[in-house]
């Protein structure tokens, strides 16, 4: 009996957890974020996209959608691969709007997000390291940096709008011994 109880609780608990979750990512998604005070699109971000694309990535990325985390969600940015049923890459990018971007962290991120695409569609690497943090991401990182002084590998240093969602001193060392 208290075998039920505790499952069925715990079956609970997920559902509540998961209604917040897609409640978090589908429902409070923005149509835009703000930096320095001024509106930028996801047309924008396609544009810079397609700039940094060529710059850095001789153009070989495919197209790319973003998205938009609502302020309560702390990622600044994150990849994620998807095919049509075609089997096209209809990959998104989603951008975090917990933080005050300017325009070189935001780039930084998008750069970031970039390379885990490039290594995902270019090297064809499905799995590189934990977090995707490995060996192709960081030979791609670092020959942004040399070749044009880009560091993608690093997070940026971005002010969180509320305080009390900037990374706990615990998390900071989590992703210093193990995000690498
Ligand atoms: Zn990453």
């Amino acid at each position: 009996m208290l075998f039920f109880l505790i499952n069925f609780l715990l079956l609970i608990f997920f559902y509540i957890f998961a209604f917040k979750l897609i409640n978090e990512i589908y429902m409070g998604k923005k149509q835009h974020l703000k930096i320095n005070g001024i509106e930028i699109g996801k047309e924008e971000l396609k544009k810079r996209f397609t700039d940094y694309n060529n710059l850095y990535f001789n153009g070989e990325l495919n197209e790319c959608n973003f998205s938009f985390f609502s302020k309560n969600i702390t990622y600044l940015g994150w990849y994620c691969s998807k095919n049509d049923k075609n089997d096209n890459p209809k990959d998104k990018i989603w951008i975090g709007t917990c933080v005050k971007w300017d325009d070189e962290s935001l780039k930084q991120i998008m750069i970031h997000e970039m390379v885990h695409m490039y290594v995902y569609r270019i090297k064809k690497c499905k799995f590189d390291g934990l977090f995707g943090h490995g060996k192709r991401f960081r030979q791609k990182c670092k020959q942004i940096k040399n070749d044009y002084g880009v560091d993608a590998l690093t997070l940026p240093k971005v002010e969180f709008i509320d305080k009390k969602n900037s990374p706990k001193l615990w998390e900071r060392i989590f992703l210093l011994l193990f995000d690498r």
